[in-house]
């Protein structure tokens, strides 16, 4: 069961236990960074649950036309825009309200459940609070934080993490565990992102430049500041790509709260959201005609006189 799933062990001998013993919840909370498989897995727990063989063959008709999507007892729902409709909660309530097509479990994905807002929110509380008989609807977000509490008391969560992914670097690309789990989180848990590193040698560079910034920025000598903006900022795409690596650097290690070994001194989390807010900024501006070293040179700058 779940083989198509990258990593992710433990949330895959947590729903292979439920499967097995019957013990699947009404209501998941799939959580955790982007791109690690939190959608796939819901996915393919709809397949298993409807799997003509019983294990999510992936080959069964049942498997088959869950993964394309037209499978008449399986609905998924995603944001329009920055919120998810209460048109299309309802919509969901009455799919999963309704007996099966043919099927064994009417299951509802909800896309990013930190976009539910109020309305829509209260309104998926009814079904969350009386589940019909064998349904499941399984909730994805990349911040628990974010999703409303009446939303989570009422559903269980599995969480999807960055240690699962150095666990699969370390298994299937011989890296040291140490390797592995700082790729990880660089790459916010996504096994994508993760991967791509690995195997390009320019983005190494970009990620040891973006590490040295961020541990030692304020220490850095003049020249040394400037020869770092030369390698990063030689060229346009490669300043945007260490960009986004810095901001996901940044992003990681404010959402673990250390922002006290930023940058080698002491930054409030308003110092840092406003880099964040900056770095954006010169990314939209990189990808007009800025000059790469200069913009990078200027947010060091920046940076240092805060
Ligand atoms: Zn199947």
């Amino acid at each position: 069961m779940f083989e198509r799933v990258v990593g992710q062990e433990s949330s895959k001998r947590i729903l292979t236990a439920a499967v097995e013993n019957d013990g699947i919840s009404h209501a998941y909370l799939f959580h955790g960074p982007k791109g690690v498989g939190k959608t796939t897995m819901a996915v393919e727990l709809a397949m298993v649950l409807n799997c003509e063989e019983r294990n999510g063959c992936g080959v069964c008709s049942s498997c088959r036309r869950i993964k394309e999507g037209i499978f008449p007892d399986v609905k998924m729902v995603a944001p329009d825009g920055p919120s998810i409709k209460i048109g299309e909660i309802r919509e969901l309530q009455n799919f999963i309200a309704m007996s099966s097509f043919e099927g064994r479990f009417k299951v509802g994905i909800i896309q990013d459940a930190e976009k539910l807002r109020e309305e829509a929110a209260n309104s998926l509380l009814k079904t969350l609070e009386e589940p019909p008989e064998d349904s499941v609807i399984i909730l994805t977000a990349q911040n628990q934080y974010a999703v409303l509490p009446t939303i989570i008391s009422r559903v269980q969560m599995i969480r999807f993490g960055p240690r699962e992914i150095a666990r699969y670097l370390v298994d299937h690309k011989s890296l040291s565990a140490d390797q592995a789990d700082r790729l990880a989180q660089y790459c916010g848990g996504s096994l994508g992102k993760a991967l791509e590193l690995y195997e390009s040698e320019e983005t190494k560079v970009l990620v040891e430049a973006a590490t040295r910034v961020v541990e030692e920025l304020t220490k850095l000598k003049p020249h040394e500041m400037i020869e770092v903006a030369n390698t990063v900022g030689s060229e346009r795409r490669q300043a945007v790509r260490f960009l986004e690596l810095l901001s996901d650097i940044l992003r990681e290690k404010s959402l673990k709260q250390e922002f006290g070994l930023l940058f080698g001194k002491q930054y409030s989390i308003t110092q840092i959201a406003a880099v964040l807010d900056h770095i954006e900024e010169l990314k939209l501006y990189l990808n007009g005609y800025g000059n790469p070293q200069l913009a990078i040179e200027g947010l060091f700058i920046r940076i240092c006189r805060m």
